[in-house]
């Protein structure tokens, strides 16, 4: 590009000379006679001084040259003077030896023509050249629109294998057949299997589909192309589609490989669907994909996996058999599963001994794998804060407050009252939990303020549960309220505290009569249960009611009824144990968090006091198990050999 910006500004540089030269040789040559007219002329024809003659005939000139040695009479040698000749003109001339030369046009040098007349188009057409030329040559850019975009992972760089995914154990199992595919395709082919070409994995974000695709391609050793479905879909028209016939191109140069597109749904959306009308450069796109898919083999040892949160918004063509019509799902890890992603990202990090996976594993319910990457990340940050050997409990403790309630609010300023309030709002949570029978048990509960929240009550779920009994359910109830009723039995007042209490209160008692029937209304459902309207389907169905308007004062008479059952119930325990909500209240305002066993304690009639030791013996057995293990294993402090109970 350069070269060429330099080739044309020599050119031109040559042409400006060549003009300015010429030009200069010419007024030297012809030098022209000044006061020359007519007469003079023809004088200066009978005294035989002239050497030639031109007419011009078109701009109506006479030009000639005198005999060099009159250079001096004249002084000047060339002539011009306006004027025509006549039959008699010739006859003059010739008289006196001239013959005259016909010119039609102007002709007073072909390089002065050339310049006039031609330069400007040849300045624009070397412009027009040029700017092609730069045009083409800085465009790999412009001409690459249609290349793919997709990036190859070969096996050498970060080769993932299975051992790195866990709790997915299903979803393995399924792609393990495509690995046996990808690595020894003749052997599927010879018995005349048609080998897959597509599979899509389904399931929410994070749940770690991109990492089980690129297992995949490393447990088969194969190449491993990735793109998002975004990627083809771009403002210009047919670039999608172009995008989509290099990549397979691309594929089949390095088969056998992976590809694998994430966030299909970005193309594949249902055709002639979605809201704003159609998309026919995504609609094109689609058809491509469609089209392409249909036209390799995957004998050739090309897979196609793509990843979806939405299979639902997918184009029922995409799905047909003979292109994405294997369906794994990827759930979100239950427990076990947690506690196994939680050991693949721990295996790097220094765990201290009061670390308990599983028990971390419980306290994160519905967590993703991707959530549970960050808790440990989070975790190792907060330990490094510090200065830490180890991560300890307490850093996963915040490190997960803060993935799921946001950032402490120390700077908040709290009125002594206030604290006083929360204090003794989440104290009695904690103790109606604790009185009463089949509620998860208390983790920690807490009066430092973060997010919304002024204090909150944890709870751990010791298994996971899939259904929910009455008594647990009306439990759940009191429970919600236990803030609300120590608050009335303390202060004889009530604050805005309890607002989500209420409201979650009141969604499991509704939910109890309507759905669950487990009110004197007996087995009824008269909602539909789980019918979340999303964007494009079931619009405008929420608040019909499919029961009559004496059912409905029916079912929010039962609904009422729970509800204050369960609040009256609250009020009971609290006025029965007030020593036990005291002292809760007390600690809570002294240490600002307490855990479950410390909850025991202080339930149990142990003093305020008595905290203190507990925790500064708790830390003393903590330093000793390091210290040994330090010893033990040497410089190397990752010892995780699994949880020690302290
Ligand atoms: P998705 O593609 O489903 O949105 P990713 O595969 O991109 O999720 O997951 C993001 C990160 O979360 C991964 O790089 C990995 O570190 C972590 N992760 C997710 N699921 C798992 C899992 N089952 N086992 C181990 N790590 C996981
Ligand atoms: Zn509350």
């Amino acid at each position: 590009m350069r070269s060429t910006q330099k080739t044309l500004a020599l050119w031109f540089f040559l042409v400006i000379m060549a003009v300015f030269l010429f030009q200069a040789y010419e007024s030297k040559h012809t030098k022209m006679i000044g006061d020359f007219n007519y007469s003079k002329f023809t004088e200066a024809v009978k005294a035989n001084e002239v050497a030639t003659v031109t007419f011009r005939q078109d701009s109506s000139e006479i030009v000639g040259e005198m005999k060099p040695e009159f250079d001096k009479k004249y002084s000047g040698t060339h002539f011009s003077i306006i004027g025509n000749v006549q039959d008699e003109g010739f006859k003059f001339l010739e008289q006196h030896g001239i013959t005259p030369n016909y010119e039609r046009a102007d002709n007073g040098g072909f390089f002065q023509s050339l310049i006039v007349n031609w330069l400007p188009l040849i300045l624009i057409v070397a412009m027009f050249l040029f700017i092609m030329r730069q045009i083409q040559a800085g465009g790999g850019k412009a001409m690459s629109f249609g290349k793919s975009r997709a990036r190859l992972l070969t096996e050498h760089k970060n080769r993932v294998t299975f051992k790195e995914v866990a709790g997915v154990d299903e979803a393995k199992e399924d792609l393990q057949e495509i690995v046996s595919f990808l690595k020894d395709p003749k052997k599927y082919t010879k018995l005349g299997g048609r080998i897959p070409k597509g599979v899509l994995l389904v399931g929410s974000p994070g749940t770690g589909k991109t990492l089980l695709a690129r297992a995949v391609a490393g447990e088969a050793g194969v190449p491993f192309f990735t793109i998002s479905g975004s990627d083809f879909v771009e403002m210009f028209v047919g670039v999608g589609a172009s995008r989509v016939r290099d990549l397979f191109e691309q594929g089949k140069k390095n088969a056998p490989c992976l590809i694998f597109i994430d966030e299909i749904d970005a193309v594949g959306r249902h055709r002639g669907a979605g809201m704003g009308g159609g998309h026919d450069e995504r609609e094109q796109t689609l058809n491509q994909l469609l089209v392409e898919m249909d036209g390799f083999e995957s004998s050739e040892g090309v897979i196609m996996i793509a990843a979806t949160n939405r299979p639902d918004v997918l184009d029922p063509a995409l799905l047909r058999p003979g292109r994405f019509d294997r369906r794994v799902i990827v759930n979100k890890p239950d427990l076990k599963g947690r506690e196994q992603i939680l050991g693949v990202h721990t295996r790097k990090t220094p765990l201290g001994p009061d670390v308990d996976v599983s028990k971390i594993a419980r306290g994160t319910p519905g967590f993703s794998g991707a959530d549970l990457e960050n808790l440990v990340n989070e975790a190792a940050l907060v330990a490094a804060r510090t200065d830490k050997k180890y991560l300890e409990a307490e850093d996963f403790e915040k490190a997960k407050d803060k993935v799921t309630m946001g950032a402490e609010r120390r700077s908040m300023v709290i009125s002594d009252e206030d604290k006083k309030v929360t204090a003794y709002h989440e104290a009695g949570h904690t103790l109606v939990n604790r009185k009463l029978s089949g509620l998860d048990p208390i983790h920690k509960v807490t009066i430092i303020p973060r997010g919304m929240a002024l204090g909150v009550t944890q709870t751990l779920p010791e298994k996971e549960s899939v259904s929910l009994s009455k008594t647990t359910a009306e439990n759940m109830i009191v429970f919600l309220f236990g803030g609300r009723a120590a608050e009335e039995v303390v202060f004889k007042d009530i604050t805005t505290g309890a607002g989500n209490d209420i409201e979650r209160a009141t969604s499991i008692a509704r939910r109890m009569v309507c759905e669950w029937g487990m009110s004197k209304l007996g087995p009824l459902a008269f909602e539909k249960s789980g019918s979340e309207p999303f964007l494009g389907m079931q619009y405008g169905h929420s608040g019909h009611k499919e029961y009559s308007e004496s059912k409905a004062e029916e079912i929010d008479a039962e609904v009422s009824k729970i509800i204050n059952t369960g609040y009256a119930q609250a009020v009971q325990i609290l006025t029965d144990h007030k020593t036990a909500l005291e002292s809760l209240a007390l600690a809570l305002l002294e240490y600002e968090t307490i855990d479950g066993h410390e909850v025991d304690m202080l339930i149990n009639g142990a003093a305020v006091s008595e905290i203190e030791k507990y925790r500064n013996n708790r830390r003393e057995s903590f330093n000793a198990i390091a210290a040994a293990r330090e010893k033990k294993d040497g410089n190397d402090p990752v010892g995780n050999s699994g949880p020690v109970t302290v």
